[in-house]
């Protein structure tokens, strides 16, 4: 592809991607029906032998990805959690992209860890978090995850040096470490604490309240009980909106269980977190100051888009011990006297990418108050969408409702009328929703918040759901 070919087609995906988000989404349902094998069957079994022009590779995004991809970006969208696109944060990807700087320490593209390190400062303060996680602060700081799965692996690792007192290249016994959290937790917790060898048989599934949410006197008990037994209790992962139903946990009970006893606790608010943007919701930073990690989602509800995942910790110490490694090649003056940062200390991976500018460019060209605006709105329409509900006798709502999503099913013990409501939903195609187990019974999620979500498309999903 030559500079020329390259300008050419590059105007025409950016027209194509503005078209797409600009309501040209509504044109495809919000789920395609599509078979598994069906996408390879429409496409060449081999490469191709010589170049194609942009015209080819451009009509089968027409033939085969546009009618075969899930849309994400619906207005119909109440599947899962919102997976937000703006065009400010698509064109800090292309420039990432385009830049094609790798970012594993400040003196490999200087520009890539100092912005992130700010656009994590600007986070921090428009999110109103505790002094302790700011960069400037004594101990603490924030760096950009691929995901909240990452952050929550990269939480536990520091929790488990710290624990083992371990040197660097040093892992120390893990044999007797514990974890805690909820069923409610999400998967990624079970699989962090397997990879970092702790195991799914050392962490306690601690019992939850009627809201879904940790009892601080059930972890108490825990700890007790395996301090007792020679153990030693190393983390604890509180969630603030669990995936299931959005549930919180109480952090200032469940920091003040942890007091003095050494436990990491880190807080997983992936995707409700990003509501404390909106001053009147900071309710959801709470306890987070006696954290010892935190983590939200940029690439959620907030309108950048995936992957910028927002990772604090009041103690990088930890953190660096647990995932420091320098080998001769790596070495630069900077990072010897302290003066700048090496992400890749931070992170698993060594390569990393210029995320912080599809961060930066949201922030500057959308403006915090869009996002504001838009978490608003999504509030809003599920407390509406939460009182038709409870109006009408043939659905009961299941969970608290305080943000954008709202878990309900039909009255009597009998799952399969709500199973077949939402299989019936989503087979139709025109809306998406999942389905989820809350105490053992069916429940059907409806979590709204994608950006051209609006009340009418709310309307007529009640609307499909009771006729
Ligand atoms: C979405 C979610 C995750 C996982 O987020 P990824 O960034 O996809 O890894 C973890 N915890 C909670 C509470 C979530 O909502």
């Amino acid at each position: 592809m030559t500079p020329d070919e390259f300008r050419r087609a590059g105007h025409e995906l950016i027209d194509l991607i503005a078209d797409y988000l600009d309501h040209g989404v509504e044109a495809h349902s919000v789920l395609d029906r599509v078979a598994p094998g069906d996408v390879r069957a429409m496409l060449p079994e081999h490469p191709p032998a010589e170049p194609e022009p942009w015209e080819a590779v451009r009509s089968d995004i027409d033939r085969v990805v546009l009618p075969t991809i899930t849309h994400w970006q619906h207005p119909n969208w109440f599947a899962y959690f919102p997976a937000n696109v703006t065009y400010s944060s698509v064109l800090g990807e292309l420039l990432s992209a385009g830049l094609g700087v790798q970012g594993m320490s400040w003196v490999t593209s200087p520009a890539c860890t100092e912005i992130e390190t700010l656009m994590l400062d600007w986070m921090h303060e428009l999110l109103g978090l505790p002094a302790r996680y700011r960069s400037t602060s004594e101990r603490g700081g924030g760096v950009i995850q691929g995901s909240a799965s990452e952050a929550v692996l990269v939480a536990i690792l520091a929790a488990r040096w710290k624990a083992t007192a371990g040197a660097v290249n040093e892992i120390g016994d893990t044999t007797r470490l514990v974890a805690y959290t909820t069923s409610q937790a999400h998967s990624s917790i079970e699989k962090g604490l397997r990879i970092a060898g702790i195991g799914s048989d050392r962490m306690r599934i601690i019992d939850h309240d009627e809201q879904f949410a940790m009892r601080p006197d059930a972890l108490a008990a825990a700890i007790e009980a395996d301090t007792q037994g020679g153990l030693i209790p190393f983390f604890v992962c509180s969630t603030h909106g669990s995936t299931s139903s959005l549930a919180f946990d109480p952090t200032p009970e469940i920091a003040a269980v942890c007091a003095g006893s050494g436990v990491w606790l880190h807080v997983d608010g992936a995707m409700a977190g990003i509501a404390a943007l909106e001053p009147e919701l900071r309710w959801v930073n709470q306890g987070l100051e006696r954290a010892d990690s935190y983590c939200t989602n940029a690439h959620k509800w907030m309108g950048v888009n995936f992957d910028c995942s927002l990772f604090w910790t009041a103690d990088r110490t930890a953190l660096l011990g647990a995932l420091s490694i320098l080998p001769e090649y790596l070495r630069s003056a900077a990072a010897e006297t302290g003066a700048a940062i090496d992400y890749r200390d931070w992170q698993i991976p060594l390569g990393r990418r210029f995320r912080a500018l599809k961060l930066w460019f949201n922030l500057r060209l959308d403006g915090v108050g869009t996002a504001q605006g838009r978490i608003r709105r999504d509030v809003e329409l599920a407390q509406e969408f939460a009182a038709w509900v409870a109006a009408d006798d043939r659905f009961e709502l299941v969970a608290p409702h305080p943000l954008n999503l709202v878990c309900l099913r039909i009255v009597g013990d009998d799952d399969a009328p709500t199973d077949e409501l939402i299989g019936r939903i989503n087979t139709a195609g025109e809306f998406h929703v999942t389905r989820t187990v809350l105490d053992g019974r069916s429940a059907l999620r409806v979590s709204i918040g994608a950006v051209n979500t609006d009340r009418s498309a709310v309307q007529a999903l009640w609307q499909a759901l009771t006729t």
